[in-house]
């Protein structure tokens, strides 16, 4: 049984015109998700993230600088790619909500596997900075409510977002419950994830150069990455589902077909039902290419039904 967890307000988070982390992606990603296939998906709406589970992998500072932006109108700038507009603060309480209730969806047996169709998007976003697009680290708040509240001593997280998921590296880098594994495109913002960073042995960073694509990718998965994810037997596979490695995406310069995404996701479940009964929780990341977008997001979603 998959679940899929989302809100209505994770559309109305706007960082304004032409900015490419727009309400278009999760419009076109829902829409590609109301295709008949995918009529069995159980659909939830997202609670928001408690202040106790956020204070997890974030500072306090943070968290409330974060909630302190509630403009009434127009946009408030963090940095250079990452705004706030009325809605995005209640946004990003959603969509960290929206990973942990998947976690404990999982974990409780509700369904097997979940899927987070939210924005903002969090893996950049450290223990005391918003950036590159992301105010909360969803991702990472889903891991740690997995250890504080399920007991969990193995999380594996799985990163195929075209950039390097910084943030989370940040927040587990000294944490072994945690492995996070990442494959993403080097040299590209944000400049880190490279081969020597390995955390207390819990971190993997596997760069991919520009104009590499389908052949390399699935290569680095098979030879080296997934073998190090069945060797650390995950008790829980979390998924930060970024599909801006595709050929069509602006922002990036990978060669992925949407089919990719079916593969990497079919191996990820199979992993998870080697070690983990199965249970798997993928959230969205980035992707900007809308066509692309949906159709990979699709691919991913239908993998993770089967
Ligand atoms: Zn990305």
């Amino acid at each position: 049984m998959l679940q899929l967890f989302t809100h209505s307000v994770c559309l109305q988070h706007d960082p304004g015109p032409g900015h490419a982390e727009s309400p278009a992606r999760l419009r076109a990603v829902l829409e590609a998700l109301d295709q008949d296939r995918f009529a069995t998906i159980d659909r939830v709406e997202a609670p928001r993230v408690t202040r106790e589970q956020l204070l997890r992998v974030h500072t306090p500072a943070h968290v409330d600088r974060i909630l302190a932006i509630t403009p009434e109108s127009d946009t408030v700038r963090l940095d250079e790619d990452t705004l706030m507009s009325p809605a995005s603060a209640e946004a990003g309480l959603r969509a960290a909500g929206a990973v942990v209730a998947a976690v404990d969806a999982v974990m409780t047996g509700r369904a097997t596997r979940a899927f987070c169709a939210v924005r903002p998007p969090g893996h950049h976003a450290t223990p005391d900075t918003a950036m590159g697009f992301c105010l909360f680290n969803n991702i990472a708040v889903g891991a740690a409510h997995a250890l504080a509240a399920h007991g969990l001593k193995r999380v594996a997280i799985a990163d195929f977002d075209v950039h390097h998921g910084n943030g989370t590296q940040d927040i587990f880098q000294r944490e072994p419950r945690v492995l996070f594994i990442s494959s993403h495109q080097q040299p590209l913002y944000p400049g880190t994830g490279n081969a020597n960073e390995q955390g207390v042995g819990n971190v993997i960073n596997a760069p991919l150069s520009p104009g590499e694509g389908s052949y390399e990718f699935r290569t680095l998965w098979n030879d080296v990455l997934l073998p190090k994810l069945h060797a650390f037997k995950p008790q829980l596979v979390l998924v930060s589902a970024g599909f801006d490695a595709h050929q069509r995406d602006p922002l990036a310069n990978l060669e992925l077909q949407s089919e990719d995404y079916a593969w990497i996701t079919e191996r990820l479940v199979d992993l998870a039902h080697a070690h983990a009964g199965g249970k798997l929780v993928s959230t969205l990341e980035g992707g900007y290419d809308l066509q692309a977008l949906a159709a990979s997001a699709s691919a991913h979603v239908s993998a993770l039904m089967d």
